[in-house]
């Protein structure tokens, strides 16, 4: 990832804007890159561009001036076209995301617009032409902190840190203190945007007995359509005192994530949540992998990965296995799980 030099105005920037639309995770992985711009440039105004319902994440962020939100009905190309006018203030526009929107909102700026390299040509050849023997490609946060080499910044290798503000800090608080369990908290997150991303609810379901059976205090965080998916993991949790589900918005999940001894997740957008507020991970890895630069960021934490011979087979995820059998996510068993969380220091009892 070699870069051109690039020099800064004298006095440094002013009016900085940093996209990355979405999704949950990407947006998360952005901090680094927030936080070395705001100390290069202490006196710049940042900006950072956002689809609205990632915008809370980033509300509380100490280094960031404004977040423009994009609404869900301004994103057509019309919209951005005049959404563009906006940036011309800007001397510097920092493109984490380089897609076909983020590219109309930049086309014709004046500004230095410094993007990340996808590398996405490399990942498609880890999933459809592996014989090629690819390099292995960086991780996300690798990549991101190369956009701003042309200026001589180096972002440090630190993992990610999200504030969830004060409010939702206390309402963390409050919430725990109200539903009076005490002993170990283990996150649970079985939400994914696709379904071979998801390990199977009848290993969630498995999981969590044997949770229960150990006197481990669980909370799920998902969406509400993700809970509707889940329907026996809905009703183990909702008959066990020592369980909750949460819905809530996500800083308030940011809040109480932090609370937890380890979170269990898919390759999604909650294991790079949790790992941003110093949660360790047990992350399960099914038709994606590791290898693509998609592992949470951070010491400590334990990545379930087969390496099947056809893993990975997607980017992003798939709505099915195109094999039919889906060993990358059945094959991993609740009692791998449960060795995971022994091994960072929740003891759950026999594994199922
Ligand atoms: S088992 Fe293989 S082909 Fe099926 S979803 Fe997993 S990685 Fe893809």
């Amino acid at each position: 990832m070699a870069a051109q030099r690039l020099v800064a105005p004298e006095g440094g920037f002013r009016e900085i804007a940093i996209l990355r639309l979405s999704s949950l995770g990407d947006v998360v992985l952005t901090l680094p890159v927030v936080h070395a711009l705001r100390a290069a440039y202490p006196l710049a105004r940042l900006h950072f561009w956002v689809k609205e319902e990632f915008a809370t994440l980033l509300r509380f962020e100490p280094a960031l001036t404004h977040v423009r939100e994009l609404e869900k009905d301004a994103r057509r190309l019309e919209d951005l076209v005049s959404m563009s006018a906006e940036l011309e203030d800007c001397d510097l526009v920092v493109d984490l995301h380089g897609n076909m929107r983020t590219r109309v909102l930049t086309f014709r700026q004046k500004a230095i617009v410094l993007r990340a390299p996808s590398e996405r040509l490399l990942r498609e050849r880890w999933v459809r032409a592996r014989w090629t023997q690819p390099p292995r490609p960086h991780t996300t946060l690798a990549r991101y902190a190369a956009a701003l080499a042309p200026l001589g910044i180096a972002v440090p290798a630190a993992p990610p840190q999200l504030v969830a503000g004060e409010a939702a800090e206390g309402w963390a608080a409050e919430w725990l203190a109200k539903w009076g369990e005490s002993g170990p908290l283990v996150a649970l997150c079985p939400g994914a945007k696709h379904a071979t991303k998801q390990w199977p609810q009848e290993h969630w379901c498995a999981l969590d007995a044997q949770l229960a059976k150990a006197g481990v205090r669980r909370v799920v965080f998902s969406t509400g359509s993700e809970r509707a998916a889940l329907p026996e993991l809905a009703a183990r949790i909702a008959a066990d005192p020592r369980a909750r589900w949460c819905l809530e918005p996500l800083p308030r999940v940011a809040a109480l994530l932090t609370h937890a001894a380890v979170a269990v997740t898919h390759d999604s957008g909650l294991m790079h949540l949790a790992a941003a507020r110093g949660t360790r991970v047990v992350a399960i890895f099914g038709s994606t992998s590791p290898v693509l630069g998609f592992a949470p960021a951070g010491e400590g934490h334990v990545v379930l990965c087969r390496d099947e011979p056809c893993q990975p087979c997607t980017l992003h995820g798939r709505e099915r296995c195109p094999l039919g059998h889906f060993r990358c996510m059945r094959e991993i068993a609740p009692a791998q799980v449960l060795a995971a969380l022994a091994e960072l220091g929740v003891a759950a009892g026999a594994p199922a």
